[in-house]
C-alpha cells in the first residue's frame, strides 16, 4: 500500500510546499471541476485533497498545508481521527443503513443518550437526529412551534442558520446566501445582536435593546422561539457581551418563549467548553448541534426538554438518512475522543496560545481592530486604523497570502472583514506557532488597502 492512503495523525506533521499553490495537478482538477460542477458551489482554496490529519492537509501535488479551518469547524477531533476511522469502518462492514424509522439500531439511541447528558442543564431531555445543521435548525423551529402553538421566530443581526428556505429566512446576510433565492419563509423577525466591538453596549443593555424590539415588533404571545448562536459563526465570530445571553434566556423563560441555542458551529468542545452556552451557564430549551459532532460524517441533532420534544406527534419528525448508523458510530467515537483526550482543555490551551500571539500582532498593527473568540474559535476583525470601518480587501489579501504560504484560513463576517481560525484540536503546537509566524509575516508585508501608510 502506498503512502497515498495514509491519513490521520500518521501524516507527517509539517508544512511542506513542493509546488506553487495550487499546483499543476490541482489546477487540472479545477478545469474538470469547472466543466462538471455547478459554479454556484464556491471554493475557498482550490487545492485538491488526498489526505488530512493532525494539523495538516495533503494535496494531489504532495504539498502539506497547515489546517486552520477544520472544514468549517467540523473535524474538531482531527481529520481521519483514529477512533472515528475504526468505528466507522466496523459499522459500514456490519450494515450501512436500515432507516431508524423502519428498523432501528443502538447507535442512534446511544448518541441521543450522550447528547442528553452533555448538553447544558440536568433536566430530562430527548434528542432527534438529522443530517445537516440547517435541517436541525428547521426541526428545532418545527418543534418549538408545535410545542408552543405559536408561530413567530426571532433571530439576530449577523446570524447564520443555513441555506434551506426557512434557514435562509433566518440567516441575516444577503450575499451570497440569499440573493435572488426568495421568497423566504414568513414569521421570521430580526433583533439586534450584542456586538461589543461595534455597539459598545454592555450585555444587559444590548439585551434590553433586543427585547424592546421583540416586544414592540413581534409580541411574546405570538413568539414560539428565539434562535441564537451563543457565539456567532459565519457572521463574524461575534461573542456577545457578558450578560446578554442570560438576559435574553431569562426573558424567554418569563414569557413562555423557547430559547433555542444554535450550537452547530460553536458546540462540541470547539470553544473550550462542551457547549458555548456553558460559558455563561445558560440552559437553552433546545440545542442544535452538527458540525463538530461526527468528525466529518453528516450528522445533526436537536436536543431539548423532554416535554417540548415529546409534544410532537409520532411520525412528525424524521427523514430517510437522519441518524445514519455510520454517522452515529462516528459521533460516539468523537465524543469518546473528546473525553479520553481531554480536548476541552486542549481548546483552552489553543485559545491562550492564539490570543497572546494575535494580541501582540494587534499591538503592532492598528488594522486589527478586534481580537476575539473562545477556545479554538478565534478571529481578528480588520478595519481602517483607528476606526470601525471594515477592511474586507485586507482580509481577502491576507487570506490569499496565507494560502500561498500553505496555511488554510477562512474569512467571515457580515462585512467580509474577519479572518477566522478554527484549528482542529489535534493541531500540534509547533504547527500552530508556525501558522501564526506566517500570519505575522503576511501582515508585515500586506500593503494598506487605500495605498496610504498603515
Ligand atoms: C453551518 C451552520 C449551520 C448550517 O449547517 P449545515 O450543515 O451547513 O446545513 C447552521 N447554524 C450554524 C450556527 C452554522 O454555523
Amino acid at each position: 500500500m502506498t503512502d497515498q492512503f495514509i491519513g490521520g495523525p500518521t501524516l507527517p506533521q509539517e508544512r511542506r510546499l513542493v509546488t506553487e499553490i495550487p499546483g499543476p495537478r490541482s489546477r487540472a482538477l479545477s478545469e474538470r471541476r469547472t466543466s462538471a460542477v455547478a459554479s454556484g458551489v464556491g471554493v475557498t482554496l482550490p487545492v485538491y485533497v488526498t489526505a488530512a490529519g493532525g494539523g495538516v492537509i495533503r494535496d494531489v501535488d504532495d504539498n502539506l498545508l497547515i489546517d486552520l479551518g477544520s472544514g468549517i469547524a467540523v473535524t474538531t477531533v482531527g481529520n481521519a481521527a483514529p477512533r472515528v476511522v475504526d468505528a466507522v469502518t466496523e459499522q459500514v462492514a456490519a450494515f450501512t443503513h436500515t432507516c431508524f424509522m423502519v428498523t432501528p439500531y443502538e447507535g442512534y439511541v446511544a448518541v441521543a443518550e450522550k447528547l442528553n447528558a452533555l448538553t447544558p442543564g440536568d433536566h430530562e431531555k430527548r434528542t432527534a437526529l438529522f443530517n445537516t445543521g440547517a435541517e436541525a435548525v428547521e426541526n428545532a423551529v418545527k418543534i418549538a412551534r408545535h410545542a408552543t402553538g405559536k408561530q413567530a421566530v426571532v433571530v439576530f443581526d449577523h446570524a447564520y442558520h443555513g441555506r434551506t428556505n426557512l434557514t435562509m429566512a433566518m440567516t441575516a446576510k444577503n450575499m451570497p446566501y440569499k440573493d435572488g433565492f426568495g421568497p423566504f419563509a414568513g414569521e421570521v423577525y430580526r433583533a439586534p445582536m450584542s456586538y461589543p466591538f461595534r455597539d459598545g453596549l454592555s450585555g444587559p443593555d444590548a439585551a434590553a435593546r433586543a427585547i424592546e424590539v421583540i416586544e414592540k415588533q413581534v409580541g411574546a404571545k405570538n413568539l414560539a422561539c428565539v434562535v441564537i448562536e451563543p457565539i456567532q459563526g459565519e457572521g463574524g465570530f461575534v461573542v456577545p457581551a457578558e450578560g446578554f445571553l442570560p438576559a435574553v434566556a431569562d426573558w424567554c423563560r418569563a414569557n413562555d418563549v423557547l430559547f433555542v441555542a444554535d450550537e452547530v458551529q460553536a458546540g462540541v468542545a470547539r470553544t473550550g467548553a462542551m457547549f458555548a452556552s456553558d460559558h455563561e451557564g445558560v440552559v437553552p430549551d433546545l440545542v442544535t448541534t452538527a458540525k463538530g459532532v461526527a468528525g466529518g460524517l453528516p450528522l445533526a441533532a436537536v436536543t431539548g426538554r423532554a416535554e417540548v420534544m415529546d409534544a410532537v406527534h409520532t411520525g412528525g419528525l424524521g427523514g430517510t438518512y437522519g441518524g445514519n448508523p455510520a454517522a452515529c458510530a462516528a459521533a460516539l467515537a468523537v465524543l469518546e475522543t473528546i473525553e479520553a483526550d481531554d480536548l476541552v482543555s486542549r481548546a483552552r490551551e489553543i485559545e491562550k496560545r492564539m490570543l497572546s500571539r494575535l494580541e501582540a500582532l494587534q499591538q503592532r498593527d492598528p488594522r486589527i481592530g478586534d481580537v476575539r473568540g473562545r477556545g479554538a474559535m478565534i478571529a481578528i476583525e480588520l478595519v481602517e486604523p483607528g476606526t470601525t470601518t471594515p477592511d474586507a480587501g485586507l482580509a481577502a489579501r491576507v487570506a490569499a497570502q496565507a494560502h500561498q504560504q500553505g496555511v488554510v484560513v477562512l474569512t467571515c463576517g457580515t462585512f467580509g472583514n474577519v479572518l477566522r481560525f478554527l484549528p482542529p484540536l489535534s493541531m500540534p503546537d509547533h504547527l500552530l506557532d508556525e501558522a501564526l509566524d506566517i500570519l505575522d509575516g503576511v501582515f508585515a508585508e500586506a500593503a494598506p488597502t487605500d495605498g496610504g501608510t498603515a
